[in-house]
């Protein structure tokens, strides 16, 4: 958390507060907490960007991407991007922030004219995991082709999914936790998408079979748009909100994410279950998933 839905739901939400806007200062918020990892470090990160234009705000797998550009100078090597990766508990907003003392830092934006309402984006993060890095471009492409992150889920296609798949026999669930193989899915998304698919969390991924590489793939991208549409899902802890400080709502639509004991929707026969799988918890119904050995 958050993963893809509630990253993209933030960048949905700030885009239209920083998009085309002149950056007057990036500004830290004297926090006693436990400080972000900034590469470089802060200081230098907003003496770069000071006075640079937000040209666009896009997600990269669970990061978010702000693209400067100088005033004036449209020529791509001027571009540079700021990526936030929000981690357990970062938040970017546009209204008052859940709590005063866990505010990192804040875009300042000049106010062209009085006319001028917006309000500024703020980086709220409680645990204080999240990581912030300014690239150039040569540096940015160099991380885009690192192989650090595989594929979007949005974007994968089913036959490259397949492809991914055989190359490894970790359980399923497991394997679709691994940015590398396919970027974006994390633990709870991870639940859902599977029940979705009928398939059990413990198959080994490269037992899948082929034909259901399609039924997997339109899984992944219907449980992430929905969780889109509904903003993503505000867990028990309350943390995750959109920019407006409000809850997602998704996860009233959970089949099983945290349903372990209560009654599987789908055959109405068995309780969901509970397992861990490589330390995270992972919810399933062994009637409605069949598991390929
Ligand atoms: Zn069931």
């Amino acid at each position: 958390m958050p993963e893809l839905p509630e990253v993209e739901t933030m960048v949905r939400g700030v885009r239209p507060y920083m998009e085309g806007r002149t950056l007057s200062q990036l500004r830290r918020y004297p926090c006693r907490r436990k400080p972000l990892s900034c590469k470089p470090d802060f200081t230098r990160i907003a003496r770069r960007v000071k006075g640079r234009i937000v040209r666009e705000v896009t997600r990269t797998a669970k990061r978010i991407v702000i693209q400067f550009v100088a005033p004036g100078a449209e020529a791509e090597q001027l571009f540079e991007y700021l990526v936030i990766e929000p981690r357990m508990t970062g938040l970017l907003l546009v209204d008052d922030p859940p709590s005063r003392e866990h505010l990192r830092f804040e875009f300042v934006f000049a106010s062209a004219g009085s006319k001028e309402t917006r309000p500024n984006v703020s980086y709220w993060d409680r645990r204080g995991l999240g990581t912030v890095t300014l690239y150039t471009q040569t540096e940015f492409d160099q991380f885009l082709q690192s192989g650090r992150l595989g594929p979007d889920a949005l974007a994968i296609e089913h036959a490259e999914l397949y492809e991914k798949l055989q190359r490894t026999s970790r359980p399923i669930k497991v394997a679709l936790l691994d940015q590398k193989l396919v970027a974006g899915i994390g633990n709870l998304y991870a639940s859902e998408i599977l029940y979705l698919a009928k398939i059990h969390p413990e198959t080994p991924a490269n037992r899948v079979p082929r034909g259901l590489m399609k039924p997997l793939q339109l899984a992944i991208r219907d449980v992430l748009e929905t969780a889109i549409l509904y903003e993503g899902s505000t867990l028990g802890d309350g943390t995750y909100r959109n920019v407006l400080n409000q809850d997602g709502s998704y996860q009233n639509e959970h089949r099983v994410y945290q349903k372990g004991g209560t009654l599987c929707t789908g055959c109405g026969r068995i309780p969901i279950e509970r397992i861990v799988q490589a330390q995270r918890s992972t919810f399933f119904c062994s009637r409605c998933q069949k598991k390929y050995e």
